[in-house]
C-alpha cells in the first residue's frame, strides 16, 4: 500500500528532484463581484484525476517529469497583506533553490505576493499578463490591495515598459488611458505576442494567468466572465510561445469551481496547467 495523498495528478515526487513546485494560494477576499476561487486549487487536484497525465499536443507526459505539489499555502483570508507576505516568503523559498515556482489562485492579487518574491531576485524582471481585464486601477472602492488593481501594484515595482498584457477587452477609461503610458496593453488577444521577444529578449520573465482571459463559452466558471474572449488553442498556443522565454515563475487563476455547474471549466484548467507543466519544464 501506499500513503494516501493529495496531489495534482503526476505531481508527487520529492520536493528535492523536483525542478517545478506547484502550490495553491486560497484567497478571495478582494473579489469585487462573485467570491469562490479559494476553492479552486483543491478542485483543480481533485478534478484531475479525470485527465491523462499523457499530452498529445507535446508527447510527452507527467509521468515522465519531475514536478512537486506543495499543497495549499494556509492564507488569512481578512487581511490581504498577511496573505500576500506568506505567497512571498514561499515563493522565494522556491526561488532560493532554483525552481520554477507554479502557483495556483485564487483570485488574481495573489500575483502581487510572487512578483514581490520574483523581483527581489530578478530587480530587472518583466511581466506577461494574459487577462480580459487590465487589473490597472489605483485603488477598487478605496481598497489598493484588490484584484483588480493587481497589475497597477506589480508596476510599481518593476516600472514602465515592462508589462506586457494580452487579451485585454476590460477596465474603465483611466485604466486604458494610464496604461498607454506606462504599459504595453493589448487588447482582445494575442497578435502581436510574438514581438515581445525582441524587447524581452533573455530578461526574466514572470507569467500570470488570468483565465477570464478566455471565452466564457469554453470558461464560464469564473467570478467576472467577459464575453469575447479567447479560445483553448489560442490560449495554447500562445503559452507555447511563452514558455520559450526566460520565465522564472508564473500562475494561473481566477477559477471559481462553484460556479463551474457543468464541471468544464475545472477539466479546462486540469488540462491547461498539465500543459503549462510539460512546456515549462526544462531538463537543465
Ligand atoms: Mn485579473
Ligand atoms: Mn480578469
Amino acid at each position: 500500500m501506499e500513503k494516501n495523498i493529495h496531489t495534482f495528478i503526476g505531481c508527487d515526487n520529492d520536493y528535492d528532484e523536483s525542478k517545478i513546485v506547484i502550490f495553491g494560494a486560497p484567497f478571495d477576499s478582494t473579489t469585487s463581484y462573485r467570491p469562490g476561487t479559494r476553492f479552486a486549487s483543491s478542485a483543480m487536484r481533485n478534478e484531475s484525476f479525470g485527465i491523462e497525465t499523457y499530452s498529445p499536443y507535446q508527447d510527452k507526459d507527467l509521468m515522465d517529469i519531475k514536478v512537486f505539489d506543495g499543497g495549499d499555502l494556509e492564507l488569512c483570508f481578512g487581511s490581504p497583506e498577511s496573505a500576500l507576505k506568506d505567497i512571498e516568503e514561499f515563493s522565494s523559498e522556491i526561488l532560493k533553490d532554483h525552481k520554477l515556482p507554479v502557483m495556483i489562485g485564487g483570485e488574481h492579487l495573489v500575483t502581487l505576493g510572487a512578483v514581490r518574491a520574483a523581483v527581489k531576485k530578478h530587480p530587472d524582471l518583466c511581466i506577461i499578463h494574459f487577462d480580459a481585464h487590465a487589473d490597472l486601477r489605483d485603488d477598487y472602492l478605496g481598497q489598493k490591495l484588490s484584484h483588480a488593481c493587481v497589475m497597477r501594484r506589480c508596476h510599481e515595482l518593476v516600472g514602465d515598459g515592462r508589462i506586457f498584457q494580452f487579451g485585454i477587452r476590460s477596465g474603465d477609461r483611466e485604466e486604458f488611458i494610464w496604461g498607454k503610458k506606462h504599459v504595453s496593453t493589448n487588447k482582445f488577444n494575442f497578435t502581436g505576442l510574438e514581438k515581445i521577444k525582441d524587447k524581452i529578449k533573455n530578461k526574466p520573465v514572470y507569467f500570470t494567468l488570468d483565465l477570464d482571459v478566455l471565452d466564457p463559452s469554453c470558461f464560464p466558471g469564473t467570478g467576472t466572465p467577459e464575453a469575447g474572449g479567447v479560445n483553448f488553442t489560442e490560449l495554447m498556443l500562445a503559452i507555447q510561445f511563452v514558455s520559450t522565454l526566460n520565465v522564472i515563475g508564473l500562475d494561473v487563476n481566477e477559477l471559481s469551481p462553484a460556479l463551474d455547474q457543468s464541471g468544464a471549466s475545472t477539466a479546462l484548467a486540469c488540462k491547461l496547467l498539465r500543459e503549462i507543466l510539460l512546456y515549462f519544464y526544462k531538463e537543465n
